[in-house]
């Protein structure tokens, strides 16, 4: 990105007016459900004249599975994503993590909490789980200690781009949530929040999995100051059953030998409508039909997409 110097003669940084992002935790290959949000949030920023950015959130090793970011970005590939700049990996990004957390401690955001996983065993739960009942806010005197973030009781929102007006009371119903993980680790809600920031990404295109943890999200970049990016959640694809496609539920890994059958059923469950000649055609043909016919508005108040993923790994029609 071209720098220019402000009027000020500081540095500043020229950045694109829309940037998106596509951000797998590697804890296993890409299945259609991560193909899904890799689609959507590729076209809305190629449609929108915008960057997109590929980072492998990799900051939890333990849940990590090896070989998975090789088979990740090989899948994106062959399926003829183009991404700008280089892979950004969030364990790179730790210096940023810990200058945040250091700013919230300072400003008295946040504070640390020793209790134990038994401490909070009679804690009330609420649909996001535990609901911290605020034990060690006014001090905590353990040797190891998590950092949670203070959160109060008014109504935190964002206007989702299809799933509209969302709001959550957080203190009631998450409680003071964990930034910072007892085992030193950064945890998910920090580490998303200031890579977006820094990345300068500008609208947040992911699964309807992560509506949930999206107040949360807001709640800590407004203690930060920075701006709240545009959200727009995608259904998740689900099994018959109705479970969403992880690697938990078994979902298959989207087939990389043959990918256009593949991607032109990824562009049908997300409610757009490919002509039937479009399952012969080349990749390159497939993404610019994409491309000019893209409109996410098709997805509006979808939350669910039913597939079958053993079909799709053999290259069969897996929607149902
Ligand atoms: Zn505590």
């Amino acid at each position: 990105m071209p720098n220019a110097s402000s009027a000020t003669g500081t540095i500043v940084t020229a950045r694109p007016a829309y940037v998106g992002r596509f951000a797998p935790s590697p804890t296993g290959p890409l299945h259609f459900g991560s193909l899904l949000a890799a689609a959507a949030s590729y076209l809305q920023a190629r449609q929108g004249g915008g960057d997109w950015l590929v980072r492998i959130e990799d900051i939890d090793p333990p849940r990590q599975q090896p070989g998975a970011i090789e088979r990740i970005l090989e899948a994106l590939e062959r399926y003829g994503f183009e991404w700008d700049g280089p892979v950004i990996y969030q364990s790179d990004t730790r210096s940023a993590h810990e200058a945040a957390l250091a700013r919230l401690l300072e400003a008295g955001h946040a504070y640390p909490c020793g209790c134990s996983r038994s401490d909070l065993a009679e804690a009330p739960r609420g649909p996001l789980g535990i609901i911290y009942p605020g034990t060690c806010r006014a001090g905590c005197t353990a040797s190891e200690t998590a950092i949670r973030i203070r959160t109060n009781d008014s109504a935190v929102s964002f206007v989702d781009g299809l799933q509209g007006l969302q709001q959550q009371r957080l203190e009631s119903e998450s409680g003071d949530f964990v930034i910072w993980r007892r085992d030193g680790l950064v945890a998910y809600h920090l580490a998303v929040v200031v890579d977006d920031y820094e990345q300068g990404v500008t609208e947040i295109v992911r699964g309807i999995d992560l509506m949930d943890s999206t107040c949360r999200q807001v709640w800590l970049q407004q203690l930060l100051g920075y701006p709240t990016p545009d959200y727009l959640h995608i259904p998740v694809a689900a099994h018959a059953d109705g479970q969403k496609l992880s690697k938990l539920t078994g979902a298959k890994a989207v087939p990389v030998r043959r990918p256009e059958r593949t991607l032109v059923q990824a562009l049908s469950a997300l409610g757009q409508q490919p002509p039937p000649g479009l399952y012969e055609a080349p990749l390159r043909e497939i993404w610019s039909w994409a491309m000019e016919n893209w409109h996410i508005e098709a997805l509006a108040g979808k939350t669910r997409i039913l597939v079958d993923s053993n079909a799709m790994a053999e290259g069969k029609n897996g929607l149902l």
